[in-house]
């Protein structure tokens, strides 16, 4: 069974070792250095970007974070934690630092005010079944991605012709603008703990 972290600096993290356990995985609180090194794996849940980008610099993760995602650790990020793990991010604050690994643009708050929150249908490509239910709470979109990056879940734009990437994954690392761990429905968590598994081999 994989043990799977939850950074654990501010955000759902409850939400996320509740859906990690329904999901058959040993999961646990990741808030230091020694206990980033015993996980498998890791999800950075959804939060405040600014914030945690902060504490992980206050408490050393940063650089132990970035030498994991290099060396090959599986990391899933919702929404704050997709903006944790994008290559390059607009609209976020000055010194604003990310762990990176995703070679993708992710433009944080990006649906706007009058639609800060909102739920919707999403399609999910290799998740069987009926579509996600995706919240979306102060929500990133995913702008534009590398050559590398497989998109796998789209928004359809409201008002025009454009719709919005809201999931991806490159290699071992996934990211999702939306909430699945508010929702009662596992299946984007025992998607993330296949990929660890498979990882593992
Ligand atoms: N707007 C937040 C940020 O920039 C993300 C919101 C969320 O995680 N629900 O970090």
């Amino acid at each position: 069974t994989p043990v799977v972290g939850v950074l654990a600096l501010q955000g759902d993290v409850r939400e996320h070792l509740i859906a990690l356990a329904e999901a058959d995985a040993l999961a646990r609180p990741v808030r230091r250095a020694e206990e980033l090194a015993e996980v498998d794996a890791l999800v950075i849940p959804g939060g405040e970007s600014t914030t945690m980008s902060k504490l992980a610099l206050a408490f050393g993760l940063m650089a132990p974070l970035r030498e994991r995602v290099a060396a090959g650790m599986p990391v899933y990020g919702s929404c704050a934690g997709m903006i944790m793990l994008a290559d390059k991010i607009l609209d976020g604050r000055d010194d604003q630092e990310t762990v990176g690994g995703i070679d993708m643009t992710v433009r944080r708050n990006a649906f706007g005010r009058q639609n800060e929150s909102f739920e919707s249908a999403i399609a999910f490509q290799g998740l069987a079944g009926d579509p996600v239910h995706g919240v979306f709470i102060r929500a990133p979109w995913v702008e534009a991605v590398g050559e590398g990056v497989e998109v796998l879940a789209e928004l359809p734009a409201a008002d025009g012709p454009e719709s919005r990437i809201v999931a991806v994954r490159q290699g071992n690392l996934l990211a999702t603008s939306f909430h699945p761990e508010l929702t009662g429905d596992h299946r984007v968590h025992a998607y993330f703990v296949s990929m660890v598994e498979n990882a593992a081999r």
